[in-house]
């Protein structure tokens, strides 16, 4: 037999495939270690087939597997392929986002665990030898135990026994489970009419994807849920996709708590043998529901149901490794492959998702109500000029600390939401206006006030606080912004009786960080829970009578097309924390633009009016989804040779621009606007193109750059364009 192998080096030039002579146990899906050159190397089995175009005496032999069934099942395989096909990535790459990490390396081990139990046939025991007899006696009252534990009780008599063949020993592969603490217990509804019928939708229509636009507290999960139970009635599997899954503890919790062990959890925030096992346990088909953040689309699994895409709107279901996939694109793949439905849910969904709805390309299902008829909180915009005007300093409007003493009193919680970290924010010089930036990365540098000093966000480097101006050497040094820290301590001012507690990038760092604070907040161990974009997920803490919004018009500034539609979003979701059970909600943003239409159109929750509004906007702006904005990067240390990638790789777009001027709106190269981060330089050529332009093209002149110390790649819409 003949193995068709990829070998595991993600270079274009060995991007192909290579004949190894093989024996009929292997199976494509496997991984194999083959002889390579003069080395050996790791390998995936993509075919197997009896002939090869190549002379017998030429082909070499796998050493030996690495798998006893294949790692990569047959759909898996395939869609490894278009992958590469449609990102312009060797195959290595996409092959890879299919095993965790850990199986690359080698890193991780198997757990084992030995059991003792009697054998068969008991060889006569001394009387005098008590201990044996003991644990003899042991055995037969409870069959089997633990090899440890035996050792423990009895001691050397176990070892004794085993030599005499009295007592067999056998090795079981342990599973590590993440989250012991997580076993939730059962939580189940009975569907209300709106969900039964979003469910009955879903099922019935011709149509792969549903779009679920349903308010905040609507009951999406609960239809999530029927649908992945229905899926595994079927005997078949699911995927449930969220955001960032440490954020979301109670939706793990529900998942656990009505489907048990079937539930798989893949995330980062495990340790690499968790991981590995949750994996194994899939492509083992122990479990069978795969829930994670995007890479769980790729989860082992066979014979899919239902795939869900929980707050599809969120920025973070676009990698940002090469391949640069969409999870979109990639469910979509995998849930026509299946010939499954794909579910996407959100209250405030992608612009580009909602018009694919509105077009009809999607099912669309819409929840305007909240579970119970419960009202949105009512959002009451504060005009922060005005507090400035009336000497108030603070970070906290009067109505908004109004309402925080009225929440507190009343025994209930609130959430604080700011859109940034740190103390204070940028440090500028007052003479002379200068801003402190990191030298290696030209952004602006954030103090923090636990470790007084400044810290870069992009690199992590440190500087120590000023004490004049770097530029002019003018004392005038100001801290300009409001961090959580500040919030946290202003908070701790008026109200000391209050317990706080702070959720940002800081204070969550190490596995399960994000979840014991917010499990902490969750189980009222706090009143008052300040933090960044995280608090804003989908989190549902029945106690939360009260959000505050600093800053709401924050995120508007920033240089991005969809600076308006995440703004949307942000406030929408952090609203849609409060009031969620049955005291009624309340919503105090402060801006400093209360005039603007996005803000007026979140406070209403007219996500229509926002979509009509931003829609047109785009249409007339050239922006997507009308237009694609392609940015092709080039990035490296060195800022000769970076330049001379850039060089190259702009040659090769602007023969792409001038075959295809018609269908460019712009085609410009430049400096990117953080020019280095990580003391890397970046140079971009920026593209707008039409729809149906020349974007393969595009990839194919990126996939050509080749220099060894520049890294060259395309992104499509990218979300960030610094
Ligand atoms: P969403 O995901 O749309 O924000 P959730 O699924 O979190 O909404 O539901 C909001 C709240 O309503 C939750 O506390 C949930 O337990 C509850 N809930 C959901 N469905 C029902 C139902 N059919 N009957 C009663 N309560 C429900
Ligand atoms: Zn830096």
């Amino acid at each position: 037999m003949i193995a068709e192998v990829i070998v595991d080096i993600a270079h274009s030039d060995v991007d192909k495939i290579f004949d190894y002579v093989c024996d009929n146990t292997v199976k494509a899906g496997m991984r194999v270690a083959v002889p390579f050159g003069r080395s050996t190397a790791t390998g995936f089995v993509v075919r197997v087939k009896e002939t090869s175009v190549y002379p017998a005496d030429k082909l070499r032999a796998i050493y030996r597997t690495e798998d006893d069934i294949p790692a990569i099942n047959a759909e898996c395989l395939a869609l490894a392929e278009k992958i590469s096909a449609r990102y312009r990535c060797p195959m290595a790459l996409s092959l890879r986002l299919f095993l965790p990490a850990e199986m690359r390396t080698g890193k991780v081990s198997r757990n084992f665990r030995e059991y003792a139990r009697l054998s068969g046939d008991l060889p006569p025991i001394s009387p005098r030898a008590k201990a044996q007899l003991a644990c003899v006696a042991y055995l037969e009252e409870h069959g089997e135990a633990p090899l440890a534990e035996l050792r423990e009780k009895f001691s050397s008599a176990v070892n004794a026994l085993i030599k005499s063949g009295a007592v067999a020993v056998e090795k079981r592969r342990m599973l590590r489970v993440p989250y012991k603490s997580a076993e939730g217990e059962e939580e189940r509804h009975v569907l209300t009419p709106a969900q039964r019928g979003a469910v009955e939708t879903i099922q019935r229509t011709e149509k792969t994807v549903s779009l679920i636009h349903g308010v905040t507290g609507s009951g999406k999960t609960e239809i999530y849920l029927t649908l992945i139970a229905a899926a595994l009635r079927e005997g078949k599997t699911a995927i449930f996709l969220v955001p960032e899954i440490s954020l979301t503890p109670q939706m793990f919790m529900k998942l656990r708590g009505r489907f048990g062990s079937e539930v798989a959890i893949l995330h980062s925030g495990l340790s690499a043998g968790e991981r590995f096992d949750e994996w194994e346990r899939l492509r083992l088909g122990e479990a069978k529901i795969a829930v994670g953040a995007r890479s769980a689309v790729f989860a082992p699994i066979e014979n899919i149901g239902c795939i869900v895409i929980d707050e599809e709107h969120d920025g973070s279901y676009c990698s940002e490794a090469s391949p640069r996939y969409n999870t979109f694109d990639v469910a979509l793949l995998r849930a026509k492959h299946n010939g499954c439905k794909l579910v996407l849910g959100s209250a405030t969904p992608a612009v580009d998702t909602y018009r694919r709805a509105m077009s009809g390309e999607f099912e669309l299902i819409t929840l305007p109500d909240r579970i119970n008829a419960r009202p949105m909180p009512k959002v009451d915009i504060v005009d922060m000029r005005r507090e400035v005007r009336r000497g108030n300093a603070t970070p906290f409007s009067i109505a908004l600390r109004e309402k925080l003493k009225a929440c507190l009193d009343g025994g209930n919680q609130a959430i604080i939401f700011l859109n940034r970290r740190g103390y204070a924010q940028t440090v500028m010089c007052r003479d002379c206006g200068n801003v402190v930036k990191c030298k290696s990365c030209d952004v602006a540098l954030t103090y923090h006030s636990d470790e007084d000093c400044l810290k870069c966000h992009y690199c992590g480097a440190r500087y120590r606080p000023l004490s004049a101006c770097p530029a002019c050497g003018g004392t005038h040094i100001h801290y300009m912004g409001t961090g959580t820290q500040r919030v946290v301590g202003e908070l701790k001012k008026l109200f000391p009786a209050a317990r706080i507690l702070r959720m940002d990038v800081d204070t969550t760092s190490g596995k399960e960080g994000h979840y014991k604070i917010l499990k902490q907040f969750a189980d009222r161990g706090a009143d008052i829970l300040v933090g960044t974009q995280m608090v804003a997920k989908g989190h549902d803490f029945p106690s939360v009578t009260l959000v505050g919004i600093l800053d709401a018009d924050m995120s508007l500034h920033f240089p991005d097309y969809r600076s308006g539609e995440r703004t949307f979003q942000l406030i929408t979701q952090v609203a849609g924390r409060s009031g969620r059970a049955g005291a009624e909600g309340e919503v105090v943003l402060q801006t400093y633009d209360p005039e603007n239409y996005i803000l007026r159109f979140a406070a209403d929750y007219d996500y229509r009016g926002f979509y009509a509004h931003e829609i047109g906007m785009r249409e007339a702006m050239m922006f997507p989804p009308f237009v694609k904005v392609v940015r092709v990067m080039v990035t490296g240390e060195d800022e000769r040779e970076t330049l001379e990638a850039l060089r190259s790789v702009y040659g090769k777009l602007q023969r792409v621009y001038a075959a295809h001027e018609e269908d460019f709106l712009f085609f410009n190269r430049m400096h990117s606007p953080i020019k280095r981060i990580q003391n890397k330089f970046r140079y971009q050529v920026l593209m707008r193109m039409t729809q149906n332009g020349p974007l393969r093209e595009v990839y194919a002149a990126v996939a050509e750059e080749r220099q060894k110390n520049v890294l060259v790649y395309v992104e499509e819409n990218p979300s960030n364009l610094s």
